[in-house]
C-alpha cells in the first residue's frame, strides 16, 4: 500500500501456537532484515482485535551496546527511559518477576537505569540479558504463552472467540518517537468508536512511543484543531494531513474502518500499525453502512457485518429523565440500558424465577462463569465488587444486558438472601429494583423506561436486510404497548398474543373470577357478557396499532385456577366480592387446584369444557375487526391441542359465532383460524390436524416441555447441574434442542404440508428469535417466526444474513 511502514517481519497464527509450545523459529533468520543492533517492537496481530491480547512490547534488542549508541542519538536521559522501560518489562512479562521489586526505584536517567539493571540482577541472579536472540526469545513466547493462558482463552470465549482463535506476531524495527526535531507517536482514527460518525479522534504526544499518547496524564495534545487545547494539525500541519490521507486510504484498500498507530520522527511520520477499530454496536452498524454507501463493500457484506445479537445493546431502553426517581445505590456503569426487576441472589433463583416468566436483577458480590446462566435469564446484574472489564461487565455487554458493578455501597447477606443499600434500607429476595446500566445508578421500584432511539444507520441496514430476508418475522405481543414496540421494530405482524394477561387489570380480575365460580352454563355467560366488551377494545386498539397487519390471537390458554387467590386476604376478599361464605370459596378453589395444571384443564380443553369461553373471545375479535375496518383479518389459535377432534369441535363453534356477528352486523370479514402445535401428538398428528387448519404455530416452550417431560417451571432447579455434567448441552428452554424438539418441528411441518400446500407455517415459543434457530425453522420450510418484540431487529438481520450466505455459497 507504499505506507511508510519500518521493517516488518510477520509470524503467523501457526508460527505463534508452536512458539508457545516451545517451538521458535529460526531466530537468526528472523532477526538478519534488522541489521546488527536491532531495536524492536513486537505487536500482536489477532483475528480479530475486540478479542483482546498481550500488549505490544517495545524496544527490544535494547542493551548496553546500543545504549551507549543511543545516548549519542537521543541524550542520555531519554535512552536511559528507553533502557529502563524495556527491563521492568522483560522483568515482568518475560522472566515473571514480581512488579513490585521495582517500586520505590524513583532515580532518573543513567543512575536510575544502574539501580533498575542491579535490581534485575539482585533478584535473579544473572545479568540482564544483552543478546538480541535470547530478549526476542523471550518475549515472543510470554506473548504466545499470554495467548494461549486459559484466562485469556475465557475471556476471549466470553467475547464469541473460538476455542483455537490465533494470535499472530508482528516484529518490527522501533520508529523511536523521540530525539531531536518533532518526535512523538499516537494514533488516529476517523471516525467515533462510540457512534461511529465522522470525528478524528485519538491523541499525539511529543516524545513518546507506543500508546503513551493516549494515557491521561502527561502533556497529550489533540490531533486535529479543536478550541480546548494545541493540536498536531497546529503543531505539524503536514504529518496530519498524511495522516489523514493514510488513514481513509486504508479505508478503501482494507475495506474497513482503522485506527493507525503512528510514530513522528523529527517530521517524518512512519505508520506503525493499523487495526481495526473498536466500536459500539452502534458504531458497528454505521461504519458498515458508511462503507456500502461508499461503494467500499457491497451491502450484503455490510449486512454480514453486525452481529444480530448486538443489535439488542443498541436498542436499550432508558430510565425516564423526567420521571420521579429514588436511587438506592452507585456503582460502575458497565453495560448499557436500564430493566426493572425482582431481586434474586443466585443463578439458580433466577432460572427459577425466570421460568415463572418473571423479570428478575441477579445481585452478587461478583460474577463467575458459573453464573453466565443466571445472567441469561435475568433482565439485569448488579455487582458489589468488580470494574468495567470484570466478569459481570465482559459478559453483561456480550449479552446486551444492563449491568452495574463494583456498587461498594451496597453489602450482601447471602445467608439470609439480604442486601443493605448505601441509606441502611434492607431489601430482600422478591423486591423489585431498577438497574441502569447506562448511568451506573439504582433506582428503587420500576420507574418509566424510555424506548432506545434508532438512527438512520440502523435503519438503513435493516431496510437492506428486508431485502434479502426470505423469511417473515413477527412479534409476540400481549397489550398495546408491545404492538406500539413491534410495529416501530417493523414486525410484519403479531405472531402470539397471549390473551390471559388481559384479563389480570384488577377492574377485570373480579369478573373473570365470578366466570370461574359459576356453577352453570347460563351464569358463566353472564360473566362473559360482561369481559366481552373488554375484550374487545383490547383488540380493536391491537388492530389499529398494526395497520392492517396480521394479529395472531390464541384463545385462553392457562389453568383458570391461575387466576384465584392463594392467600387469605384474597380469599376473603373474592368472598366479598361474590357475596359468598369463605368456606365455599376455599373449596371451590380447591377443586379447580390439579396435581398438574401445565397438564391439565387448560388450553383447548378449557374451550371443549367451558366453550362459552371461546365463543367470547371470537365474538370479541370479529366484532372488534368490524369496529376497527381496514380489512383486518384476524387470525385465531387454539393453544394446547392434541387431538383433531379438538380442532373439529372448536372450529364448528367459531364459525357459529362469526355468523352470528356477519348476521347481526349484515357486514362480511374474514379470519383464518389455526393450532398452536406445542403437544408432541399435535406435531406427529399434524398430518390430520392440518386439513382443519389455515396455519400451525409451533409452541417450543410447551413442546420442550412435553417432549423432554420437563416441568418448565421447575428445570431450572437442576438444569445447571445437567448441563454442567453435560446431559444436555444448553438448556433447551433457551437454545432449541434440534435433535428431538427439532425432528417434532419437522415432522409436524412435513405431515402438515404434505396434507395442505398452502399451510403457513411459523414458530412462538421463546426460541422464535434465537438466530440459530431462525436457521432451523428456514430450514424446514417455515413462512415466519414470533419473537419478543426487542429481538425482531435481531431476527431481521440474523435472517438476512442467512439468506446473504446461501446466495454467496451457492455463487462459490
Ligand atoms: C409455547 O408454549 O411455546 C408458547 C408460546 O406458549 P406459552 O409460553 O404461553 O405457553
Ligand atoms: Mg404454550
Amino acid at each position: 500500500m507504499d505506507l511508510p511502514v519500518p521493517c516488518t517481519v510477520a509470524l503467523s497464527f501457526d508460527q505463534v501456537h508452536d512458539i508457545a509450545g516451545g517451538d521458535l523459529p529460526d531466530m537468526a533468520a528472523l532477526l538478519k532484515p534488522f541489521g546488527d543492533q536491532p531495536l524492536l517492537c513486537v505487536r500482536p496481530s489477532s483475528e480479530d482485535p475486540d478479542w483482546g491480547g498481550p500488549g505490544a512490547v517495545m524496544n527490544v534488542g535494547m542493551n548496553d551496546a546500543l545504549y551507549v549508541d543511543l545516548c549519542d542519538r537521543i541524550g542520555a536521559d531519554a535512552a536511559s527511559a528507553v533502557y529502563m522501560r524495556f527491563v521492568q518489562g522483560y522483568a515482568i512479562n518475560v522472566a515473571r518477576l514480581d512488579p513490585d521489586m521495582f517500586d520505590g526505584l524513583t532515580l532518573q536517567g543513567s543512575e536510575g537505569l544502574r539501580q533498575v539493571l542491579s535490581a534485575y540482577e539482585a533478584e535473579t541472579d544473572e545479568a540482564f540479558p544483552q543478546d538480541p536472540v535470547v530478549q526476542l526469545s523471550g518475549v515472543l513466547q510470554s506473548m504466545a504463552r499470554a495467548w494461549e493462558g486459559t484466562t485469556a482463552r475465557l475471556l476471549r470465549q466470553a467475547k464469541g472467540a473460538p476455542a483455537d482463535a490465533g494470535l499472530g506476531l508482528v516484529v518490527q524495527a522501533m520508529a523511536l518517537g523521540l530525539g531531536a526535531g518533532e518526535c512523538g507517536s499516537g494514533v488516529i482514527q476517523l471516525v467515533s468508536s462510540q457512534t461511529g460518525m465522522p470525528m478524528v479522534t485519538g491523541r499525539y504526544r511529543s516524545q513518546s512511543q507506543g500508546r503513551d499518547a493516549l494515557q491521561k496524564e502527561g502533556t497529550s495534545i489533540y490531533l486535529a484543531k479543536d478550541p480546548r487545547g494545541p493540536s498536531l494539525e497546529e503543531l505539524a500541519p503536514a504529518a496530519f494531513a498524511q495522516l489523514i490521507d493514510y488513514t481513509a486510504m486504508m479505508r478503501v484498500r482494507l475495506r474497513e474502518e482503522m485506527q493507525t498507530e503512528f510514530t513522528i520522527e523529527n517530521g517524518k511520520v512512519h505508520v506503525l500499525d493499523g487495526v481495526r477499530i473498536r466500536r459500539s454496536p452502534r458504531a458497528a452498524v454505521r461504519i458498515a453502512v458508511a462503507l456500502a454507501e461508499d461503494g467500499i463493500i457491497p451491502k450484503e457484506e455490510a449486512i454480514l457485518r453486525v452481529e444480530p445479537r448486538a443489535l439488542t445493546e443498541m436498542l436499550h431502553r432508558q430510565v425516564d429523565p423526567d420521571a420521579p426517581r429514588e436511587v438506592i445505590a452507585r456503582g460502575i456503569a458497565a453495560s448499557p440500558g436500564a430493566a426493572s426487576g425482582k431481586i434474586v441472589f443466585s443463578s439458580a433463583a433466577a432460572q427459577a424465577a425466570a421460568s415463572r416468566d418473571e423479570r428478575c436483577v441477579l445481585i452478587r458480590r461478583e460474577t463467575s462463569p458459573e453464573d453466565i446462566r443466571g445472567m441469561h435469564v435475568a433482565v439485569a446484574v448488579l455487582t458489589e465488587r468488580g470494574g468495567i472489564t470484570s466478569h459481570a461487565a465482559v459478559i453483561g455487554r456480550g449479552l446486551g444486558l444492563p449491568c452495574v458493578v463494583g456498587a461498594s455501597d451496597i453489602s450482601l447477606n447471602l445467608r439470609r438472601n439480604t442486601v443493605t443499600m448505601a441509606d441502611g434500607r434492607v431489601l430482600r429476595e422478591g423486591d423489585e429494583i431498577t438497574v441502569d446500566g447506562t448511568s451506573g445508578v439504582v433506582l428503587l421500584g420500576a420507574p418509566p423506561l424510555l424506548e432506545s432511539a434508532r438512527d438512520d444507520a440502523f435503519q438503513a441496514l435493516m431496510t437492506w436486510a428486508d431485502d434479502f430476508r426470505d423469511i417473515g418475522v413477527r412479534a409476540n405481543a400481549d397489550t398495546p404497548a408491545d404492538a406500539q414496540i413491534a410495529r416501530n421494530f417493523d414486525a410484519q405482524g403479531i405472531g402470539l398474543c397471549r390473551t390471559e394477561h388481559m384479563f389480570f387489570d384488577a377492574g377485570r380480575l373480579t369478573v373473570m373470577r365470578e366466570m370461574i365460580f359459576a356453577a352453570e352454563p347460563a351464569d358463566r355467560r353472564a360473566a362473559l357478557e360482561q369481559l366481552l366488551p373488554m375484550q374487545r377494545a383490547d383488540f380493536v386498539e391491537l388492530f389499529r396499532i398494526m395497520e392492517g397487519h396480521p394479529v395472531c390471537i390464541r384463545l385462553l390458554d392457562p389453568p383458570l385456577h391461575e387466576f384465584l387467590p392463594s392467600d387469605k386476604e384474597g380469599i376473603r376478599s373474592l368472598a366479598d366480592a361474590l357475596d359468598l361464605p369463605v368456606s365455599d370459596v376455599a373449596h371451590r378453589i380447591e377443586e379447580l387446584g390439579e396435581h398438574n395444571p401445565m397438564l391439565g384443564l387448560r388450553g383447548v380443553r378449557l374451550g371443549i369444557t367451558m366453550p362459552e369461553i371461546y365463543d367470547m373471545q371470537a365474538r370479541a375479535i370479529f366484532e372488534a375487526v368490524l369496529e376497527a375496518g381496514g380489512g383486518v383479518v384476524p387470525e385465531i389459535m387454539i393453544p394446547l391441542v392434541s387431538a383433531r377432534r379438538e380442532v373439529e369441535l372448536v372450529k364448528t363453534r367459531i364459525e357459529a359465532v362469526a355468523a352470528a356477528v356477519r348476521t347481526a352486523s349484515g357486514r362480511k370479514f374474514d379470519y383464518r383460524l389455526g393450532v398452536m402445535v406445542e403437544t408432541p401428538r399435535a406435531a406427529l398428528r399434524a398430518g390430520e390436524i392440518a386439513p382443519h387448519a389455515a396455519f400451525l404455530s409451533f409452541g417450543t416452550n410447551d413442546l420442550t416441555q412435553m417432549t423432554y417431560g420437563l416441568s418448565r417451571d421447575d428445570a431450572g432447579r437442576f438444569m445447571r447441574t445437567y448441563v454442567q455434567q453435560g446431559v444436555f448441552p444448553e438448556d433447551p428452554f433457551h437454545i432449541l434442542d434440534y435433535d428431538g424438539v427439532g425432528e417434532l418441528l419437522q415432522i409436524g411441518a412435513k405431515r402438515g404440508r404434505d396434507a395442505r400446500k398452502d399451510l403457513v407455517l411459523s414458530i412462538c415459543g421463546e426460541h422464535g428469535g434465537n438466530p440459530e434457530s431462525i436457521e432451523f425453522c428456514r430450514r424446514a420450510g417455515f413462512d415466519y417466526v414470533s419473537c419478543s418484540p426487542f429481538r425482531v431487529p435481531v431476527a431481521r438481520l440474523a435472517a438476512a444474513q442467512l439468506a446473504v450466505r446461501e446466495r454467496l455459497n451457492s455463487a462459490n
